[in-house]
């Protein structure tokens, strides 16, 4: 099979979701980008990206000032790219003041992000900085919980973890071999790959 990874690799940009799903299991990302595997996306997705629709519509009306925020210019579905970092993607949201940039990420869910959500909000965070010129130290979440806000300090500790998991995908990517993963039985039976992943050991 020739992968989409394999005609590409000279430029390969990595899609920032990405990011996140590496975190949560590298082998999502061996499967999707370097097998170019698709398989049906469970229902929750669909709901969830209705959902998101929905909440980005009413956070067009919502104001800023809560935030502090009233007086930034506000940069729905951004199309975002670095070639420095190899990485894209199409933040919900990017907020603009004179100083700094704020990305922000619209989630169905009502408990607190994961370590993945947190390090592809902090890449848009990077991108920005170089597209825009501007320093970015923190985003946020919306959450499904009604008006929930979850604020993240994007420190420069987080910004390195971030582009060493950069580094680590490009590797994964150029080694072309099925990585090891320390997913959960938890993890594997709400990942749609659980079909390809036949040398787990699941203790049902
Ligand atoms: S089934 Fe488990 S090991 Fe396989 S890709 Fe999904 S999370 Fe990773």
């Amino acid at each position: 099979m020739i992968s989409s990874f394999m005609k590409i690799h000279a430029s390969y940009s990595i899609p920032v979701s990405m990011i996140r799903q590496f975190c949560f299991c590298p082998r999502i990302f061996y499967f999707e980008e370097v097998l170019s595997l698709h398989p049906e996306k469970p229902l929750w997705v669909d709901q969830g990206v209705a959902y998101h629709f929905k909440e980005m519509s009413l956070f067009k009306r919502r104001s800023l000032k809560k935030f502090n925020l009233s007086d930034a210019i506000k940069h729905y579905e951004l199309p975002m790219y670095s070639e420095l970092l190899s990485i894209h993607g199409k933040a919900d949201l990017l907020l603009e003041t004179d100083e700094f940039i704020i990305p922000v990420e619209i989630k169905t869910q009502t408990s607190k992000p994961s370590r993945g959500q947190i390090y592809q909000l902090c890449a848009y965070g990077l991108i920005g900085e170089l597209q825009f010129k501007k320093k970015c130290s923190k985003g946020f979440f919306l959450l499904k919980t009604k008006d929930k806000t979850f604020p993240v300090s994007l420190t420069e500790e987080v910004k390195n973890d971030v582009k060493k998991v950069i580094n680590n995908i490009h590797q994964v990517a150029c080694e072309n071999i099925l990585p090891d993963t320390s997913a959960t039985t938890n993890q594997c039976n709400q990942c749609e790959y659980i079909n390809f992943c036949n040398d787990r050991n699941f203790n049902y």
